[in-house]
C-alpha cells in the first residue's frame, strides 16, 4: 500500500532539512502548474499537427528552422514563448532552498526562465532559454521582448537571422552545461527528479552519475526512476515542495 501523501511530504521535508547538497533536475511539469502546457505530449501534439501539419520534434529540429524559418517562428512564438507566465510554488521552493545554502543547483530542461524569475541563481539549462537570442551572423545579442516586437522572421540590423538560444532537434547539448550538471548531480546526497518522466536523453541520462543517499522522484505519472527510489511522490510538484520546503 502507498503511503500517505502527508507521511510522503513530512519524510521529503526531514529530508530536504538533514541534506547539505541538494540537486534539483526537473522539466516540463515543474512548469505546467504556471500554465506552460507540454509542447512534446498530448494537446500539444495534436495542436501542432492540426495547426502545422507536423510534430513538435519536426517543427523545432534545425533542419526545419534552416529550411522554414518562417513556419519555425510561426510555431515557436505560438507553442513556446508565455513572456507572461510566473513562477509557481515549485520554482519559488527551490529558490528558498537555494537561499538556506543546501541547494547547490537546479538543473532544468525547460527554457522558460522561470527558475532565475523566482530567484534561484544557479540554474543549468540543458536546452538554452527563450530569452537569450543571437544574430547568426554578427552574434549579437537580442532579448525575448526583441524578439517578439518583430514580426514573422526576427532580423538583426546587419540583415542576419536571430536565432534563439534554445538546442533544437539535431543540435547537440552544451558541453560545459553538460559537465557541470554531472559534477553538481555526481557530488549530490540528495537529487530530486521532478515534473519529468526522464526519457529525452542525453538529458535523461544524468540521474545515473548520481550516488548521494536520497534519490526522490515528484511526478503526476510513474517513471522508470521510482523503483529505485528512496521516496516516489505522485501529486503536483508545486504543492509537494512549498510543504516540504515552508
Ligand atoms: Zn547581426
Amino acid at each position: 500500500m502507498e503511503e500517505a501523501l502527508s507521511d510522503q511530504i513530512a519524510k521529503l521535508k526531514e529530508i530536504l532539512d538533514t541534506s547539505k547538497r541538494t540537486v534539483f533536475f526537473g522539466g516540463a511539469g515543474t512548469s505546467t502548474e504556471s500554465g506552460i502546457p507540454d509542447f512534446r505530449s498530448g494537446d500539444g501534439v495534436f495542436q501542432a499537427i492540426k495547426q502545422f501539419g507536423y510534430e513538435p520534434e519536426v517543427l523545432i529540429s534545425h533542419d526545419f528552422f534552416l529550411h522554414h524559418t518562417e513556419t519555425f517562428f510561426e510555431y515557436y512564438k505560438k507553442f513556446l514563448l508565455f513572456p507572461d507566465a510566473e513562477p509557481n510554488d515549485a520554482h519559488r521552493a527551490l529558490a528558498r532552498l537555494e537561499q538556506r545554502g543546501t541547494l547547490t543547483a537546479v538543473i532544468t530542461q525547460n527554457i522558460d526562465n522561470l527558475h532565475q524569475k523566482a530567484g534561484s541563481k544557479n540554474v543549468l539549462e540543458l536546452h538554452g532559454s527563450v530569452y537569450r537570442n543571437y544574430c547568426m551572423r554578427c552574434h549579437k545579442s537580442y532579448s525575448l521582448a526583441e524578439i517578439l516586437t518583430q514580426s514573422g522572421v526576427p532580423k538583426c540590423g546587419c540583415g542576419g537571422t536571430i536565432k534563439p538560444d534554445v538546442v533544437l532537434y539535431g543540435e547537440g547539448l552544451d558541453e560545459r552545461i553538460i559537465g557541470e550538471s554531472v559534477r553538481q548531480i555526481s557530488r549530490a546526497d540528495t537529487l530530486i527528479i521532478g515534473g519529468t518522466s526522464l526519457v529525452v536523453y542525453p538529458a535523461a541520462g544524468l540521474a545515473d552519475y548520481f550516488n548521494g543517499d536520497n534519490l526522490v522522484v515528484i511526478n503526476m505519472s510513474r517513471t522508470s526512476r521510482d523503483s529505485g527510489a528512496t521516496l516516489a511522490i505522485s501529486a503536483p510538484i508545486g504543492e509537494v515542495l512549498k510543504a516540504a520546503v515552508p
